[in-house]
């Protein structure tokens, strides 16, 4: 069993892009802009934004972060969306998830330039990766498929199972596998799904993204399979200071010894999901969707 250790893969490709920014700049290019809209006091959202600005400055790019209460309301923020839609020197940008309940996140994801939408959550970056064509896609997929090629895992004409069908992990990243070039056959599974466990116990990749900790035991998986934990729930532990610790959706214990390749949590796929953020933005600079 290899373990997939995002940590020590997102460390590595934000030093790549380090080593890129360096060099656009001693060209004479601009430096990558970064700007991330933080509503509000959530602890969760406040700790990501963070990150993002910590990763900012690891990868040599220009951060702003703006910020506010949560009594803001939905025409100020579509009015600063516009203002840094327009802003020639912002590359890309996000909006923190999730807002407060009286502002419509759709309408918010809508109402960024997709060109700068390095989140990948607008429907013509959705629209675009589906068919193939050049995009930025969300990042938290994006950090499973680099870390599947980091690792040199086989994926054409593998049994891949995608647990979970939601719009920022599930049903991307199933669109990723099945594309030409990772060449899956793919099977998403959800809450309706019947025989999951004989479902589970053909894939040669499970990719589960649910959200139930520990969901997946060793009995619902065929020996050598190479599985990707996205999940993270926190649950109570009298271990951590902080009085919780993360936990994915498999059973680490019981199924790793039955995988040729697993991710842990923490230290898989979280870490890779801002690194793809990152990757993001470096393309923005560059002017991936500029023309389109
Ligand atoms: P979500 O929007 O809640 O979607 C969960 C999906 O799992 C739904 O499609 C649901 O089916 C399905 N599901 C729930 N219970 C199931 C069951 N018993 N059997 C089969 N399918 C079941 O969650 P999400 O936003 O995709 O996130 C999933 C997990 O990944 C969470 O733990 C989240 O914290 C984590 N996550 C981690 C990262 C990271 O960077 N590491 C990023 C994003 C998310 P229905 O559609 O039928 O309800």
């Amino acid at each position: 069993m290899q373990l997939i250790d995002g940590k020590a893969t997102a460390d590595k490709i934000k030093q790549e892009i380090a080593a890129e920014v360096a060099e656009i700049v001693k060209n004479g290019g601009k430096r990558p802009h970064l700007a991330a809209v933080l509503v509000g006091h959530d602890g969760g959202s406040e700790t990501y934004v963070a990150a993002k600005v910590k990763a900012c400055e690891v990868c040599g790019f220009k951060s702003t972060l703006i910020r506010y209460e949560s009594d803001v309301t939905e025409a100020q923020l579509l009015a600063k969306i516009d203002e840094l839609n327009h802003d020639e020197d912002i590359d890309g940008f996000i909006v923190q998830l999730p807002l407060p309940k009286h502002i419509d996140e759709q309408k918010v994801i809508e109402a960024i330039d997709y060109r700068k939408d390095v989140d990948g959550f607008h429907p013509l970056n959705v629209g675009r990766m589906s068919i193939g064509l050049p995009c930025f896609v969300s990042a938290t997929p994006a950090g499973i498929i680099e870390l599947l090629k980091r690792y040199n895992v086989e994926t054409s004409g593998k049994n891949c199972v995608v647990i979970g069908r939601s719009n920022i992990v599930g049903k991307p990243v199933a669109t990723l596998m099945m594309q030409k070039g990772l060449d899956a056959t793919v099977t998403v599974c959800h809450s309706r799904t019947k025989n999951l466990k004989e479902i589970c116990r053909q894939a040669d990749i499970i990719i589960a993204a649910l959200g139930k900790p520990e969901f997946l035991t060793a009995d619902m998986v065929k020996d050598g399979v190479v599985i990707v934990d996205v999940g993270t729930t926190r649950v109570p532990s009298t271990e951590t200071k902080s009085g919780f610790r993360l936990k994915g959706d498999v059973k680490f214990d019981e199924v790793a010894p039955k995988c040729s390749y697993i991710t842990p949590v923490p230290g898989g796929v979280g870490p890779m999901t801002i690194c793809s953020l990152m990757k993001n933005t470096l393309l923005a600079g560059k002017g991936l969707l500029k023309n389109c």
